[in-house]
């Protein structure tokens, strides 16, 4: 078997005593798309950023092809070959668009001292190439750009290096269901050549989108499967973010629930396990959802509803 693209082993990361990533460990495996899903808060943008080189991890190795790396920055870990869209944009606003693309290439020791109008040219064609109707112009500035057009720029800056790993941090955020469906099918044709990992909060879009999906609770690896592996299993695991009383039973009422059993995660947090038809969670989890207080939690966590398997 060849060696996975990517490996995180043991992975921890901490921000002023709290941690938010507890050991973690998973594989991309090359040419596939990867899921790394999570609610907000799971540390998903900070996996991304150790990954490519923002963060430093406290503990834990990053392998690449099987050999150890440690970037020390995004444009570092670019020029090994990985590139990251941001989430919370790595743009200069008072640059134009082509000005950040090259800064990028730049920095990532590529195509210096071009003209304006050749990195206007080569910023069209990159534009062009993301497939996506947009009116965006080589010579706007960043600043002045909409939401879901930085978005599309912040992709060609990643683009704008041949990579290995695309890694892309919620990539349809601030995008409208047309370009929705354009950057799936952009992700699509990338991982005809690259190896990607982007991350999600939205289910509907690992299902759409995805080989392989990462589950990430509260900074921990909470399953990690193939999409025909989790389709295929009956059981699921309900963590709640609270104790609710009447939930044990209510599942157990549920059709094809054959079994529940109660435990508390290592974290602490009240969970129940499912043995039977994971097609009645939908069904589930509306009457489990209007029984939530509407007081807002005071936990910085809260956790997904259910996962498997
Ligand atoms: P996600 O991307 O899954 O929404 P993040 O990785 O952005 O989650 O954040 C995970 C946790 O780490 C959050 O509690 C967030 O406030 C915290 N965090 C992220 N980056 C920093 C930072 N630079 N300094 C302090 N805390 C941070
Ligand atoms: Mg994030």
């Amino acid at each position: 078997m060849s060696l996975p693209v990517l490996e995180c082993r043991q992975i921890y990361k901490s921000f002023g005593g709290v941690t938010v990533l507890n050991n973690v460990d998973f594989i991309l495996e090359k040419g596939e798309i990867h899921a790394l899903v999570g609610q907000n808060g799971a540390g998903k943008s900070t996996l991304m950023k150790i990954i490519n080189g923002v963060y430093t991890q406290d503990s834990g190795t990053i392998l690449i092809e099987g050999k150890e790396q440690i970037y020390k920055s995004a444009q570092e870990a670019r020029r090994a070959g990985i590139s990251m869209v941001f989430q919370d944009f790595s743009l200069v606003p008072t640059l134009s668009v082509s000005q950040n693309i090259f800064l990028a290439r730049e920095l990532s020791g590529g195509h210096l001292g071009l003209d304006d109008r050749r990195m206007e040219e080569i910023t069209q064609k990159l534009l062009d190439s993301i497939g996506i109707d947009i009116s965006i112009h080589p010579r706007d500035y960043v600043e002045n750009l909409s939401v879901g057009s930085k978005q599309l720029v912040e992709i060609a800056k990643a683009l704008s290096t041949d990579s290995k790993i695309l890694i892309f941090d919620e990539p349809t955020v601030g995008l409208d269901p047309t370009q929705i469906v354009e950057i799936r099918g952009l992700i699509r044709r990338l991982a005809e050549n690259s190896t990607v990992l982007f991350s999600t909060h939205i289910l509907s879009e690992v299902e759409a989108l995805c080989d392989r999906a990462i589950i990430l609770i509260n900074g921990q690896v909470r399953a990690d499967a193939r999409l025909s592996e989790l389709a295929a299993t009956s059981d699921a695991i309900l963590v709640l973010d609270r104790q609710t009383s009447g939930v044990q039973e209510a599942l157990g009422r549920l059709d094809h629930v054959r079994d529940v059993s109660a435990f508390v995660t290592s974290d602490g947090y009240p969970a129940f396990r499912t043995l039977g038809s994971s097609s009645t969670w939908p069904t589930a989890a509306r009457p489990l959802h209007r029984r939530r207080p509407t007081t807002p939690s005071t936990s910085r966590r809260s956790s997904p509803p259910c996962r498997g398997p």
